[in-house]
């Protein structure tokens, strides 16, 4: 969260923030402390004397970039949070899924830079194969419910895991699971058929 307020974050995590803060009212006021604490800090920081196009070389990188932040928004008819709606330009009929076995499919969106996002849908009841990571994942909740070595997730309910972490998510009874899962590096699979088709699936 405060690497999102400071604006470090790849983008692919920056949509699963943004789309956690448009699903809850508590993380908006977290952000909002964040935001605040940046805004302190660079208060109490030292001046330091600038030429004077400083300014609007600084606009003019900024123009150049392209990069338009991801802003969140509690404002939202459906099922996907507002930010994901922005991006696929719909709800749920706008996603194109790819079945990955069992019933899981999964729709990758499209980000910029090195992490990656892809939606989930995990049939009720189903397990996606049990897994390492390489890096960052984090994994929000939009619809339905998982659970895992660790805890139970809901929606809104982000699960942030790393190198530290192996875990087979299991979606609960009842209503399929919808969620938004940011990767910075591959998955490690402890089963031989799901490493065969990573390269595919792109996990
Ligand atoms: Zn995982």
């Amino acid at each position: 969260m405060m690497g999102y307020a400071a604006g470090i974050l790849p983008e692919a995590f920056d949509l699963v923030i943004a789309s956690k803060l448009s699903m809850c009212d508590s993380s908006r006021a977290d952000l909002a402390s964040y935001e605040a604490l940046g805004g302190a800090v660079l208060n109490e920081t030292q001046g330091e004397a600038m030429a004077p196009d400083a300014f609007s070389k600084c606009l003019d990188c900024i123009d150049k970039s392209k990069v338009t932040p991801i802003k969140p928004s509690p404002n939202r008819s459906g099922v996907l949070p507002s930010p994901l709606q922005n991006i696929l330009g719909g709800d749920l009929e706008k996603v194109k899924w790819k079945p990955l076995g069992r019933g899981v499919k999964q729709a990758i969106i499209s980000t910029s830079g090195k992490a990656s996002a892809r939606l989930l849908y995990i049939p009720a009841g189903q397990a996606v194969p049990d897994h390492g990571h390489q890096g960052t994942e984090l994994t929000l909740v939009i619809q339905g419910a998982f659970h895992d070595e660790v805890d139970r997730f809901g929606p809104g309910d982000l699960e942030v895991a790393n190198e530290d972490l192996e875990h087979q998510p299991i979606a609960e009874e009842g209503e399929a699971c919808i969620c938004l899962a940011a990767t910075d590096a591959p998955l490690r699979f402890n089963e031989f058929i799901p490493r065969l088709l990573q390269p595919l699936f792109k996990i």
